[in-house]
């Protein structure tokens, strides 16, 4: 999937990062361990996808990180277009065209030494190119992963917004240890209540009765979710956002998650379930081809400026 151009145009070939107003390649973005970025997880990020040299849906991500931000009360010294010029800078820098593209603003440090308050810190925006992420890997993609039901609860949305993309991965993470336990690829993470949320780095969505379904709560509004969405509505297959208990995903016909760094991933099996003959469903590998396509359309993409065009 990685494809670099010309060495020469990329003088930060492989990755590279945008740190406290300086491009650099990807091993010299470090933070001080004093930032609350680190010591708090006191962050919001966002990741975008670079497919054959253009971003796709971009203005998308930027709302979303900037919604993100606005809602924790973070402001790095960097607007929006600024913040669109330093992803378009990392991307061509790394000369990378296929590439997982994050921003994160980071609370940072206090400039009043000693202070508790997150209004005294000096908030700073960090961004990355490197190249493309598989959240599973293709291979496991292809067969259709194995998901774990994860006996950890999703946090809850009242204590932590799970629209706000955040880095506080700890019930996420015990997911994937369990799942990893016991021999799956990764978890699906329900709430107190039972119902369906996300997993580590992924929406999830059912297939029952040709009916399209992903959870109405504990979820981050997934760009990819939304796209398939989108999808769904120009094809005419019925879809939409609704609580799902625990039992609907153990009846579903098939299940997929999705993710920026990933599309449209099928599932073969879920706990102790088979789907189908083990194999992606049928519905699944629809929208995961017409996601694929939509790649070309120039409503969700925007070229990756070249290095010489760029301010
Ligand atoms: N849920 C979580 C927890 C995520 O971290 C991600 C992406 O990283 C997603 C869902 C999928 O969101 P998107 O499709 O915008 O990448």
């Amino acid at each position: 999937m990685t494809d670099r151009t010309e060495p020469e145009t990329a003088p930060f070939a492989g990755g590279a990062a945008y740190i406290r107003g300086r491009f650099v390649p990807m091993d010299d973005a470090v933070i001080p361990v004093t930032d609350w970025g680190f010591t708090r997880s006191d962050v919001v990020y966002d990741v975008v996808h670079v497919h054959r040299g253009a971003f796709f849906r971009l203005a998308d991500h930027l709302d979303r990180f900037e919604r993100a931000m606005a809602r924790r009360r973070l402001a790095p010294a960097e607007d929006r277009a600024a913040i669109e010029d330093v992803l378009h800078r990392c991307v061509a820098l790394s000369g990378l065209t296929d590439a997982y593209v994050a921003m994160a603003c980071l609370r940072g440090r206090p400039r009043v030494a000693g202070s508790r308050r997150p209004e005294d810190c000096e908030n700073h925006l960090i961004a990355y190119a490197i190249p493309w992420i598989d959240v599973i890997p293709k291979d496991v993609q292809a067969r259709g992963a194995h998901l774990w039901i994860s006996g950890t609860p999703r946090v809850p949305d009242a204590s932590v917004d799970p629209t706000v993309k955040n880095y506080q991965w700890s019930d996420l993470t015990s997911g994937l240890l369990e799942a990893h336990d016991h021999g799956y690829d990764t978890a699906i993470l329900c709430d107190h209540d039972g119902f369906v949320t996300e997993g580590p780095g992924f929406n999830v969505f059912i297939v029952k009765d040709g009916r399209v379904l992903t959870p109405d709560r504990g979820s981050l509004e997934g760009i990819t979710r939304r796209t398939v969405l989108d999808i769904c509505a120009d094809r005419g297959i019925e879809a939409a956002i609704a609580p799902i208990p625990r039992a609907l995903l153990d009846d579903a016909d098939e299940v997929f998650t999705t993710t920026t760094a990933g599309g449209v991933m099928p599932a073969a099996r879920v706990g102790n379930r088979i789907l189908g003959n083990d194999r992606p469903g049928p519905i699944t590998m629809q929208l995961h081809d017409a996601y694929w396509q939509a790649h070309n359309d120039d409503r969700y993409r925007t070229p990756v400026r070249p290095l010489a065009v760029q301010p």
